[in-house]
């Protein structure tokens, strides 16, 4: 009852939430859950970094979002928190398979998301795991069964939608691609394609970038639905 009338309360502040108005400074001000508000205070996160008061009160209204901010602006907590809300707000338990889907070019940084997760999400029930390679093929698919948020590198994750015939998508509620540029530049192009055709197309998607090229805005047009364009550039 409690949790039905704070879920209720929570709906409400996201509606009423204007994200054009003034910035937030405060995560304390965003409209999200008790639970992402009280890890983030433990992890000692008060402040927005500028890319994060840009694009999570839109990711947090359902925006698709095409991100570009420069290595070491906050763009984890960026994808990270609305990945969170999101599925919290549609009621995301462990039975309802896979709800986030991250790509991140390498083991090491999708290690990282991972890591960041685990902190910020710890008052959450969700279930998470990366999707890296380095375990058998059997022994990762059998606990990707069991995950609600997936942490993934592209290789690895083609291998087992090509293997792991019933590993369902249909349920995914959010697409993030971090580190775009990169996952381009390493000749990830292909796989990326043959991801994003396993997903459901009604899906929210976060892709973020440090530089905006030629090719990621290649890859925002196929893979983004009227994204809003966040980009924050280093003050002159
Ligand atoms: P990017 O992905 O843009 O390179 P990260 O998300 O890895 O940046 O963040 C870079 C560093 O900034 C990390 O050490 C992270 O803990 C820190 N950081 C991110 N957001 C905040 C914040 N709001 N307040 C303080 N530190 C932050
Ligand atoms: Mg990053």
């Amino acid at each position: 009852k409690r949790e039905a009338d704070e879920l209720n309360s929570l709906e409400q502040a996201v509606l009423e939430f204007d994200p054009s108005s003034a910035p937030v400074d405060l995560f304390s001000s965003l409209p999200i859950t008790r639970q992402t508000a009280k890890a983030l205070e433990k992890s000692h996160f008060k402040t927005l970094t500028s890319i994060q008061q840009r694009a999570i009160p839109l990711a947090l209204k359902g925006y698709d979002i095409l991100g570009a901010a420069k290595t070491g602006s906050g763009k984890t907590l960026a994808f990270l928190v609305p990945v969170l809300e999101i599925l919290y707000r549609r009621k995301w338990t462990p039975l309802d398979g896979v709800g986030a889907l991250i790509i991140s070019p390498t083991r090491e940084l999708a290690t990282q998301i991972f890591d960041v997760l685990r902190k910020i999400g710890r008052e959450h029930t969700f279930s998470a795991g990366l999707v890296i390679g380095g375990k058998g093929l059997k022994e990762e698919k059998e606990a990707l069964h069991r995950m609600n948020i997936v942490v993934c590198t592209p290789g690895r994750m083609l291998q087992h939608m090509d293997q792991t015939y019933d590993v369902s998508f249909d349920n995914l509620q959010l697409l993030v691609l971090d580190e775009a540029d990169r996952i381009l530049d390493m000749g990830f192009r292909k796989t990326l394609d043959a991801i994003v055709a396993n997903l459901p197309k009604s899906r929210q998607t976060l892709l973020f970038s440090a530089t905006q090229t030629k090719n990621v805005a290649d890859l925002a047009r196929l893979s983004l639905k009227d994204p809003e364009y966040v980009a924050v550039h280093e003050a002159a």
